[in-house]
């Protein structure tokens, strides 16, 4: 048996393996890592590829809000693969985000991707969308830093993984921005401009996120009470892929901002093929707060009660029902041991929700199927 037969294979192999194919890979935000084996083992029982993965602001050098380092993420993962016996998967650092863009940023972002080589990461996600400047007067000149740090940090990450495929995705256009007239949308020039450059400059992402209506986290209403997105403008999706393809840009889309939309839409209306990558990050957190409240209460309680406290203050007006859900995530690190160490029959519940919300999504993305292609490929 080899040694690491059901560790994480290259992002590239499972862009690469479904190339051409009307199907969106899951990519699951495992803030808390309960959910992971059911995920695998859905994703093992309908044969989709998977991505599990990480942004900077969940999990970096200190553990970021999840309490999880690099190393502690993929060791989970891993172990969570080989539980269910799944190979299909890369790991994939999702928003290695740069705001600023200086040298000592730049530094740290160094530090931070060197941890995630050194873990096992197979593919990466640079976000230097922040980085717009609104005085340009051409494409180029409003992504000039964005293509910049972008096409840096890639060098350093082809570099630092000497020789090991990985996959790549890049931004334009940040998420959930908005104006006085809501949410910014990326243009497809943008997007043709921006993976234009990052070309010109010997760096070929796979996959592009962009800016097309959805917001990380939850919709709320005007009481705090969550509600469905249904703001994913997806003739622009359609439009931005089109205007790739018609210049020969080789690049597929990642939709980040999944929880919330619902999968029925997603089944009938998503341009599956053009969007190839889909985030789903807050839903699984979801999945295991609303297990903890009836299988944990006391422990739900304490959560709570600590969330509410520390981010009360910072959110007059707000009902606590939208402080607790928008800053929970924020308890998950508090909370690390308390989380991790709940009852057998807690953590058998969250797997098996896990597992049941999985074979939605793949079945939403028309994921089946992609595993053995991804296979067959590598
Ligand atoms: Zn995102």
């Amino acid at each position: 048996m080899k040694q690491n037969e059901y560790g994480p294979i290259p992002g590239s192999a499972i862009f690469s393996g479904i190339s051409g194919k009307k199907a969106i890979i899951m990519a699951a935000n495992v803030r808390i890592a309960l959910v992971a084996q059911g995920i695998f083992k859905a994703a093992k029982d309908t044969d989709s590829a998977l991505f599990m993965e990480i942004a900077r602001s969940e999990s970096d050098l200190k553990g970021g809000y999840t309490g999880m380092t690099p190393a502690a993420f993929a060791e989970k993962m891993q172990e969570a693969a080989k539980a269910v016996q799944f190979d299909a998967w890369a790991l994939h650092a999702d928003h290695i985000t740069i705001k600023k863009g200086d040298s000592s940023e730049i530094e740290q972002t160094k530090q931070l991707i060197d941890a995630q080589i050194a873990a096992g990461y197979t593919s990466f996600a640079i976000d230097a969308s922040h980085l717009f400047n609104f005085e340009g007067k051409t494409v180029k000149e409003e992504l000039a830093e964005n293509i910049r740090v972008t096409s840096d940090l890639a060098h350093y990450i082809k570099n630092k993984m000497n020789g090991q495929d990985f996959g790549l995705e890049v931004e334009v256009g940040e998420i959930g921005r908005k104006d006085g007239e809501g949410l910014i949308l990326t243009k497809p020039e943008e997007a043709v401009g921006f993976i234009k450059a990052l070309n010109e400059s010997d760096v070929y992402p796979h996959v592009l996120a962009i800016a097309n209506g959805s917001t990380h986290g939850h919709t709320y209403d005007a009481n705090g009470n969550v509600i469905e997105q249904l703001s994913i403008d997806i003739p622009r999706t359609k439009e931005i892929a089109q205007a790739l393809r018609e210049n020969n840009l080789k690049v597929g889309i990642a939709q980040h901002g999944i929880t919330g939309t619902p999968r029925d839409l997603i089944n009938l209306h998503f341009p599956k093929g053009d969007i190839i990558k889909g985030n789903v990050g807050t839903f699984w957190q979801d999945v295991v707060f609303s297990t903890l409240k009836v299988y944990e209460p006391a422990l739900y309680k304490d959560i709570q009660e600590w969330t509410l406290e520390k981010y009360r203050s910072a959110n007059p007006g707000k009902k606590d029902r939208q402080i607790f859900d928008g800053n929970c995530k924020f308890a998950i690190k508090e909370f690390y041991k308390e989380i991790y160490s709940v009852e057998k029959d807690t953590e058998h519940a969250i797997q098996a929700m896990a597992y049941a919300e999985s074979l939605i999504f793949f079945k939403a993305f028309s994921s089946q199927g992609t595993a053995s292609l991804v296979r067959k490929n590598s």
